[in-house]
């Protein structure tokens, strides 16, 4: 950090990482970024972590795409590691015109052989734009982004239980809290600036329960830490709302004023006495009573979720339970009360509400109900598209390699390091007859394209953003892009103008106020407000800066009610047995984000966390004869790698926690595909796996 003399321009903006959307100051110096400092935003109020304070710098890494690229007709075969320093091996330059009639030559007129990723790394402009892209441009829903693969489940089971697929309450709002849940949830590192709420929230004398297979970092602030077994979350909370009923601490009044189905969900529960359930979730029926009293009897009580409760192919079932559990207690639309799925990506609850999913236009209408396409199609001048929900992320590789899907554009994110089984998804590449690749990076996707659009990073983008609060925010741009790279709404409109499409937009602001039209969400939220200061949606008024507590007189649902969802008991999918004994679980580290295409060329964060690495608890390494910082092969029924070990307390004894950050040991080279029936995700959090000491050669 310096003073005014260390740069010539200062823009406010949003961090491009994680989905707190933390507002920022960019101080930039001959179009370059010297550094960031936290401004008031409504999430952080000052307050960054490491990636937000030290991550900028991958905007300015030599890697940066600065020029449209063509693959080479004399280019080895597609799907080797290009060398980013040595990329005129695979690839030619080429004119923006070349390279956007190419990619257009290829998708145009091709109907359902085409699909495409968005990304949550966008605005919400370039979010609604893609999926436009391809509804209007091929007639079909084929549209997805990594929502599928981080609360895909949690957005299915919110929808259909409380009617609506965003928070409840903002992750503030756990200051009027009494008590809070934090389940499968690892804040400190991935939501660092939400942590420092939780933290401070119980200075003040709030109850914490941290709820998770890893001794996560929140526990040395937790009143009750339940390190349960891996995958038995329904067992542990239908064990606790057991008790709620047992004892008769449920709030009758709240139930039969906003809810339905309370009957079946109470005759349900009769099954999961403590008792009974502790020896499944290895959590004692005393601890699982204590947690049940604590929550039902304060008078205000939050839930925070992740991705250990979503990633399973029961993470519509454990969300199921969190919403009956807030519901029975009458922890919803209060102050201090509500739910709360804590989002990756920084934008992801924007291209989610923005229709970048397969079966939701924008604000979550359904493609199969006609009024809704048809006030679309009315907006876009344009005709109808199909009213059959589309494939989502796995089932549109599983579609490539079935041949049904020749060909597709992919923007911003990396299939080839983030889908499960990444060897099945690497393979569906590969198939491909075309692949459009847009990102600011080569990264391992790219290393398939035909053409790779270079694209803008965040801090150099105009455009709208939504955190996991529902709070909307302006992002700047503080430097131009490097080369002739451009932003993505423009490389957007330009290639769906060379696929036949009228589209004439001049400025993010007009993409928003198209989206304003059929997006609820939006009233009272224009692009003048958002210049001037973040909105929270909804926002009631004009001068209404938004909800951050909703639901408080009924839900978006029939008869305004919310609903209650029994959950049964659903075994893992991969098992571990003799051959494959432990238990593999993947996940994220405070430096590095995600496939770490961004991350891994930040120079401060690279340097704290430089290496491929796994933890697993000290007895566990002692027992297979391998010393922290030895090498390790991990082998699941999909594939193996080598990484470095760690001991780590925090990581039971029967399990290896992996970060999926890593190309050189890519974690999903080992997780499963198997999906959730509901969400669609895929089950990254559970993977029979064996561990063995790699001799050193
Ligand atoms: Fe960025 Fe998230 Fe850190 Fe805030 S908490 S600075 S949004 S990574």
């Amino acid at each position: 950090v310096g003073d005014s003399a260390d740069y010539d321009s200062e823009v406010e903006s949003v961090c491009a990482f994680c989905g707190v959307g933390c507002q920022i100051s960019i101080k930039v110096k001959d179009n370059r970024v010297k550094y960031v400092e936290g401004i008031n935003g409504p999430a952080n109020e000052g307050r960054l972590c490491v990636k937000g304070r030290f991550g900028y710098d991958y905007i300015h890494h030599q890697h940066r795409v600065t020029k449209p690229l063509i693959r080479r007709d004399d280019a080895p075969e597609k799907g080797l590691n290009v060398n980013p320093d040595n990329w005129q091996e695979f690839f030619r330059e080429a004119s923006w015109d070349e390279a956007l009639d190419l990619a257009a030559d290829g998708l145009k007129g091709r109907g359902r052989e085409v699909a495409g990723f968005g990304s949550a790394k966008c605005t919400n402009e370039e979010a609604y734009l893609f999926q436009k892209f391809i509804r209007q441009g091929f007639g079909h829903n084929n549209v997805d982004h990594c929502t599928r693969l981080c609360h895909a489940s949690s957005v299915f089971a919110l929808i259909e239980n409380v009617g609506s697929g965003g928070v409840t309450a903002t992750f503030n709002e756990i200051e009027n809290a009494d008590v809070a849940i934090v389940i499968g949830a690892n804040p400190i590192e991935n939501h660092p600036v939400a942590a420092t709420y939780f933290k401070q929230f119980t200075k003040r004398g709030g109850k914490l329960i941290v709820m998770d297979p890893r001794g996560v970092g929140l526990r040395r602030f937790a009143t009750h830490m339940l390190q349960f077994r891996p995958g038995a979350d329904v067992a542990m909370l239908n064990a606790i709302m057991h008790t709620i009923v047992e004892e008769g601490l449920y709030d009758q009044q709240y139930i039969d004023a906003y809810t339905e189905n309370w009957e079946a969900e109470k005759a349900h529960l009769k099954d999961f006495a403590p008792e009974k359930m502790e020896d499944l979730c290895g959590i004692p029926a005393e601890t699982l009573r204590a947690v049940a009293r604590d929550f039902a009897t304060a008078k205000s009580g939050m839930i925070f979720w992740g991705m250990g409760v979503s990633q399973h192919i029961h993470g519509t079932d454990n969300s199921r339970c969190l919403i009956s559990l807030a519901l029975m207690c009458g922890h919803v639309g209060r102050p201090g009360t509500g739910l709360h799925p804590l989002r990756g990506q920084n934008n992801v609850q924007g291209a989610s509400d923005a229709g970048l999913i397969p079966m939701f236009l924008p604000d979550y209408q359904s493609v199969t109900d006609d009024g809704v396409r048809s006030a679309f199609t009315e907006v876009w001048k344009s005709e109808d598209f199909s009213n059959e929900k589309g494939l989502t992320v796995t089932e549109i590789m599983d579609a490539v390699h079935d041949g049904d899907i020749k060909a597709m554009y992919i923007l911003g994110e990396n299939p080839a390091m983030s889908d499960p089984d990444v060897e099945h998804a690497r393979d569906a590449l590969a198939k491909l007859d075309h692949l459009v690749v847009q990102d600011i990076f080569i990264t391992e996707t790219a290393n398939y394209a035909d053409v790779i659009l270079p694209a803008s990073a965040l801090y150099e983008k105009t455009g709208t953003v939504s955190n996991t609060n529902r709070q909307v925010q302006m992002v700047r741009p503080a430097v131009t892009p490097p080369g002739e790279a451009r932003e993505d709404w423009w490389i957007e409109v330009e290639l769906a103008k060379r696929c036949g499409l009228d589209w004439r937009y001049t400025h993010p602001r007009e993409v928003f106020a198209e989206m304003a039209i059929n997006m609820a969400s939006l009233n009272n939220i224009t692009w003048e407000r958002l210049e001037k200061t973040a909105v929270t949606y909804p926002s009631l008024s004009p001068e209404d800066p938004g909800q951050a507590v909703v639901f408080g007189d009924g839900f978006p649902r029939p008869e305004g009610r919310a609903k209650f969802t029994p959950a049964s008991v659903i075994a893992p999918d991969d098992t571990p047995d003799a051959e494959f004994p432990m238990i593999l679980t993947t996940g994220r580290q405070l430096e590095h984000w995600h496939t770490g295409s961004m991350t891994r060329r930040a120079r401060v964060l690279d340097a704290v966390e430089p290496e491929a690495n796994c933890s697993l608890h000290p007895s566990t390494l002692r027992k297979l004869g391998i010393e922290p910082g030895g090498m390790i092969r991990l082998t699941t029924k999909r594939g193996s790698i080598v990484t470095m070990a760690r001991a780590d307390r925090a990581v039971s004894p029967d399990m290896v926690f992996l970060p999926f950050a890593y190309v050189e040991a890519a974690a999903n080279i080992l997780t499963n595909a198997a999906i959730d029936p509901y969400g669609k995700i895929p089950e990254f959090k559970f993977s029979a796996v064996r561990v063995e000491p790699v001799s050193e050669q």
